[in-house]
């Protein structure tokens, strides 16, 4: 049966059929690294099956696609012009399907028929409609170039000052061997879906129905596929550019670097390029949002006395002031000492929490001068935890 020729892309990205979208992601990154041509030159499996991977990844990599793919067992771009049938048959209610594949022995009595076939026929048909309207300007006027997600790492103080980077990004491109239509010159071919019939058969719940096929829009012959591009109507070309990053990124920032995303078809503008970034940790800075955490040390003397104490920024060393009587986990703020915004033109905060160091005390001296703080000030530190009931 035709259908069953049709690639699975799921084992193609070696995933299971229910997983999630990240799922499906982090599977094609894997796969596409690995079979990338640039790591495996001359290498003509893996160049073809890098090209099934990115065949399967613009399916199931797209919400919409992949529904389309789970409901019939397929997914074709390349619809033929009139969509899946004719005006007069459009008219009738019923475009494009040949209801001669019927097995009406299966209907059941008229009332059965009202509910469960009813509804399966419905969602059948409503699932072509949708696809019909989603799809047929997408084939006419320009369309749009998709976005492209790329990850870079950065180190602490890039993150902070901002900084330029060289960056290589894989791009869609229209293909110029076809023009971005897919198809080879030439005469068509039998077409590799329905095998030359023009019809292909679908199930829906325990009906099974004959369709026009949409790959040849019942023709049974089909252009031949473009052999730059394998059919897809575009390829996939690493280009090398600087991109600015502005100060203040931190993990799961978005840069948007405009224009830099896939070429448009048809005239069609191109997407943008997201930088989302991922912020090495500072062994003593730490970053919370556009404020900046540090625990600095401080002994009992000046945290009983006060003092002035010197503390890093990311600015450098600065002074402050620990009043007397500061407490251990006391957090002392900073103003503008913080990460510049990527929102607005400020700065975060810095906030310096004290940690009372207790002296580790050996000496008879030292002792008997603690002892003697003890009978001067004899106030019990945990009178609050004996009022419990
Ligand atoms: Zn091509
Ligand atoms: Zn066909």
């Amino acid at each position: 049966m035709p259908v069953g020729t049709q690639k699975d892309y799921y084992k193609i990205l070696g995933v299971a059929r229910q997983v999630k979208p990240e799922q499906i992601r982090k599977a094609y990154r894997r796969l596409a690294r690995k079979h990338h041509p640039d790591l495996n030159p001359g290498n003509k499996a893996a160049e073809e099956k890098f090209k099934q991977i990115q065949e399967a990844y613009e399916v199931l990599g797209d919400e919409k696609k992949r529904k389309i793919y789970d409901q019939y067992g397929f997914y074709a771009d390349n619809i033929p012009p009139g969509g899946y049938g004719t005006a007069a048959s459009a008219e009738a209610g019923a475009p494009g399907f040949d209801f001669s594949g019927f097995d009406f022995s299966d209907l059941g009595t008229e009332a059965e028929r009202g509910g469960g076939f009813g509804a399966a026929f419905r969602d059948l048909f409503s699932q072509f409609f949708a696809r019909r309207r989603e799809e047929e300007p997408e084939r006419q006027g320009p369309t749009h170039g998709s976005d492209i997600e790329h990850h870079m790492h950065l180190g602490f103080w890039d993150a902070i000052r901002g900084t330029q980077v060289r960056i290589t990004v894989g791009r869609q491109e229209a293909c110029a061997t076809c023009s971005g239509t897919g198809a080879a010159g030439g005469a068509p071919v039998t077409c590799a879906v329905c095998g030359g019939s023009g019809k292909t058969t679908r199930q829906a719940g325990a009906m099974r129905f004959a369709l026009t096929c949409p790959q040849c829009g019942g023709s049974g012959r089909q252009r031949r596929r473009c052999a730059a591009c394998g059919g897809a109507g575009y390829l996939r070309r690493p280009e090398t550019f600087d991109v600015r990053i502005p100060p203040g990124v931190d993990t799961g920032s978005r840069v948007r670097v405009p224009g830099k995303g896939n070429a448009g078809v048809g005239g069609g503008s191109a997407g943008d390029l997201f930088i989302v970034t991922e912020v090495e940790a500072h062994p003593l800075f730490e970053r919370k949002g556009d404020h900046i955490y540090l625990k600095v040390p401080v002994t009992v003397t000046e945290a009983a006395l006060g003092a002035r104490v010197e503390v890093p920024t990311i600015d450098g060393p600065t002074t402050i002031k620990i009043p007397p009587g500061t407490q251990s986990g006391q957090k002392l703020r900073l103003r503008g000492k913080g990460t510049p915004s990527l929102r607005a033109n400020v700065r975060g905060d810095q906030f310096v929490e004290v940690q009372v160091v207790v002296p580790r005390v050996a000496d008879e001296r030292t002792k008997e001068i603690l002892r003697e703080l003890a009978r001067l000030n004899p106030e019990d530190p945990r009178k609050d935890l004996k009022k419990t009931s």
